[in-house]
Formats: structure tokens, sequence, C-alpha cells
């Protein structure tokens, strides 16, 4: 089958966060299983596209109200990943290093998604399937079926993957001129409570909506940001799929960023070295438990209840804490201050490094994850296979990929969002880890257990099919 992902992010070209993880594995697999699957994708003048080599595919030129941008779709070819991959350019809008933050976005979306459909128009072989991920393509399935330009693409069956549906992409009807032409009767169909949102309308218009965990589509049902109504009403056509992890890229046998590779027979000495890597470099105790936080510093992740948590476990237990995350200034602000107070317990890192995201999820005895919100979580999956014992929050995809120890499960799981509950899992975790011989089984055990995309690529192709 000739799958087309359409995404702001892909990994390793593009990452802000688990898009660019989803995006950059899910092809793979596909591909595996005798598809054909390809992204297409912004160009991005960042570090990995400047230094890959691109090829010219094709030329074209769009229009957004009264001005017309030339643009071009190259190939971007790597040893990195086995799908074909091409970004789509135009010079003053989708150029940019950043993949988010520009005040124009609006415009940058739209854009990439009409070039998008008028390459598809020109080119003979046409997908099979085309798949948008969150709302910065999620128009692309009304373009197909109600504008006029694209009419000859409207049996193609489209998907739309709800990685986050905090992000609707909405934008006000002032920006109706950006749009192509299509019949005005059906304007309704971009009308969610009196804007255009790009999330709603795919919801009504693409022939299957997934979220990224099974618990999230349940969730989103009850509350949405407003779309709860509309998801309840097209029931028949939603679906939860589980993300998978790429386990070629997180494979602690051959990690190239890890300070020692290790097996589940090695699991001691290659955790032990990992972990005094870090400890030498952050200044902090190797004989202490290490718990882990990796993420986005937003409210989603809970990361505003951490000073208060960090302040009350670092008084109360000898343990470190290593934090690895940026987001909102006060947050960052607050984490940092706390380096003064826990000296040689406590450290932060405010930026994004791949590497010491690696490093923390192979070195750490503990990976903390309270969100408020998790669609799907890949944190918890990549600290499971690197034998580190999560501590979540259950929702969404957290409370379908952790058991809680005392339900003879792998991890410590509580259900509020506060600082009293989080502050009661580390204490869980630090009674876990003085229970060495447990503590040791656990860790071996989590390290078996199968978060691949085995099974959750063949239930995309399974759902494909059906339509
Ligand atoms: P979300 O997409 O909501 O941010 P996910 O758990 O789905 O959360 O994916 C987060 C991904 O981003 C993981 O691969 C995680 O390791 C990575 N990540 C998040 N913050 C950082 C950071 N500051 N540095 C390095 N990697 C990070």
């Amino acid at each position: 089958m000739r799958i087309l992902h359409t995404s702001f992010e892909c990994y390793p070209v593009a990452k802000v966060g688990g898009l660019a993880d989803v995006v950059g594995s899910l092809p793979k697999y596909q591909n595996e299983l005798n598809n054909e699957a390809s992204v297409v994708m912004p160009y991005y003048n960042n570090k990995y596209v400047n230094k890959s080599q691109l090829t010219d595919v094709y030329k074209g030129s769009i229009q957004l109200a009264a001005v017309s941008y030339e643009f071009q779709v190259k190939q971007l070819k790597s040893k990195d990943f086995n799908f074909n991959l091409f970004v789509i350019s135009i010079v003053g809008l989708l150029d940019r290093e950043n993949v988010y933050g520009y005040e124009d976005e609006t415009n940058q979306y739209i854009a990439f998604q009409l070039s998008l459909l008028d390459w598809i128009l020109h080119n003979k072989e046409k997908p099979e399937i085309i798949h948008c991920h969150d709302h910065h393509t999620s128009l692309i399935p009304f373009f197909m079926k109600y504008c006029n330009a694209y009419v000859t693409l409207k049996e193609i069956p489209t998907v739309l993957t709800i990685h986050n549906a905090q992000y609707q992409g909405h934008f006000s009807f002032d920006k109706l001129n950006l749009l192509p032409s299509f019949n005005h009767n059906d304007i309704g169909v971009l009308d969610w409570y009196g804007s255009i949102n790009p999330m709603a309308t795919a919801i009504k218009c693409a022939s299957k909506v997934t979220t990224v965990s099974p618990s999230y589509m349940e969730e989103l049902k009850e509350k949405a940001n407003g779309l709860e109504g509309l998801l309840r009403s097209e029931k028949d056509k939603c679906i939860g799929i589980l993300n998978g992890i790429d386990t070629n890229v997180w494979n602690t046998e051959t990690d190239p960023l890890l300070a020692k590779n290790y097996t589940q027979s090695t699991i001691v000495s290659g955790k032990k070295a990992n972990k005094k890597v870090l400890c030498d470099t952050y200044g902090l105790n190797p004989e202490l438990p290490l718990f882990g936080f990796i993420g986005r510093l937003v409210g989603e992740k809970s990361a505003d209840l951490l000073p208060s948590v960090f302040k009350e476990v670092l008084t109360n237990q000898e343990i470190n804490i290593l934090v690895l995350g940026s987001g909102h200034q006060e947050i960052e602000i607050q984490l940092e201050a706390l380096k003064n107070e826990f000296e040689g317990k406590y450290n932060v890192y405010i930026g994004y490094d791949e590497k010491l995201s690696h490093l923390i999820y192979a070195g750490a005895d503990f990976l903390i994850m309270p969100s408020r919100v998790e669609p799907c979580g890949l944190n918890q999956m990549y600290s499971l296979r690197y034998g580190t014992i999560p501590i979540v929050r259950r929702t969404g995809g957290l409370k379908d990929t952790v058991i809680d120890i005392g339900d003879n499960g792998f991890g410590i799981c509580h259900d509020q969002a506060s600082v009293w509950d989080i502050s009661y899992s580390i204490n869980r975790a630090v009674g876990l880890y003085t229970n060495t011989k447990l503590f040791k089984k656990t860790q071996k055990q989590i390290m078996k257990i199968d978060n691949s995309w085995n099974n959750s690529a063949q239930e995309y192709i399974n759902l494909y099919k059906s339509i």
C-alpha cells in the first residue's frame, strides 16, 4: 500500500516532541510489512537538513490570498531511515530554523498543505492513503473533499492522528481568504465555535480518526478542549492505537549515545556506568537512588508541581534528582533555584539535549512522569526498555503501558496530579530501591516488555485496509 504521512516533525530531521519520534518510526515498520510509506514535511534550515543530500523532485506554485508562492519538493536521502522522505521549501515561509513559534504559523501550515496537494495532483502515482498528523496538516481532508482545485483527489482515503488535542490550530474567519475556493454552503465544515478549527474540521472530514493510545481516545470523548461532543458524535470512525517505539534507535546494546552499552544480563554494571557519568557530570551522589525527569516544562506534564515536590522529597529523603527540559520561564527559574538549596543531590539542565536524554533513560533508577495529560507518552516506554522504573500518573497512554507494582506490575502509579500524590509515589520508589532483590528483578523484567511498533504498525495497516 502507498501511504503518505504528512507532518511538521520527523525524527531525526526535526524534533520537538513525541510527534517526531512517531513519524520517524511508524513508516519504517510499515515498510517492513511490505508497504511503501513515505513522509512529507516542511524544509527546515537546521543542522540536520543542511548536512543532508537533497534532490529536486518537483516545482510548483500556490496562492495564499493575493500572494503567490513558488515551492519546491526535494527528497532528503539518509541512511538514518528506510522510507522516502520529502521536504517542501518556500522561500520566506518554509525555510526557517525552528519548527514552531512564528507569528505567521497559520500561513506556514496552509502553504505546506496546499503545496503538498498541488504536488500530489501533478504526480502520476497517487498515494492510496494520506495520513495527517496533528492540526498542522489537518486541513488536507477538507481541501480534498470540498475545494474545487483538488476534486480529483476526493476518493483518496485520509486518516487524522491526534497526537495532542490541546493544540487545535484554530484561527479567525478573517483569514478565510487564505484558503482555496469552495462552495460557501460548506463553510460550516470549517467552523467550530465561531472560528476555523483545523483539528475539528479533520475530525469531520477524515475517513478515520485515531489517537495515540486507547485510553486517550476515551478521555477525549469526555474532555478535549471543546472537541469532546464532536468526538462522541463521530465515534464510529474513531479509534485509539498505542504508539510504539523504534527499538533500533532505542536499544541499550547499540545506542551510541550511552556511556556504556548493556543487555539484560549486564544491566547492573551497564546502568551503574551510565549513572556514574551522570552523577560525575551533574555533581550528584552515585550511591543514592537517581530520579530523572525529561520533558517539556508545561502544565500538561505537571511541571508546575515539580519544584514543590522536589523540595518536599529532597528535604525528607536521601535521593538524587536530575531534570532535563525547557518550557515556561517561571518553572525553569524555580527549578534552577533549587540547585543552591540541594547542591549535591539535585541538578537541572534547561534546554534540549538528545544525548543527555538517552543517558538519563539509561543511568537513572526511576523516571518521574506525573502528567496531567499524556496522549501516549514515549518517555515511559524508553525508560522501561532501558531498565528504569517509571513513576506515572494513571492517564492516557501512561495508564495503558504502566501497571503498578502492587498490582503484580512493574511501575509506580498514582491518580491525582498533586504534590502529595507525586511525593508519595517517590517515597514508595525509595522503598522499592531499598528492597534490592525486588528492585533488580523489576529492572530486568521491564527491559523485556515489548513496546515496539510490531503490533501497532499492523493495526494501522488494518485500519487503512478498512477504508
Ligand atoms: P510530548 O510529545 O508531549 O513532548 P512524548 O513523551 O510523547 O511527549 O515525547 C517526548 C519526546 O521528546 C521523547 O523522545 C523525549 O525523550 C524527548 N524530549 C522531551 N524533552 C526533551 C529534552 N529537553 N531534551 C531531549 N529530549 C527531550
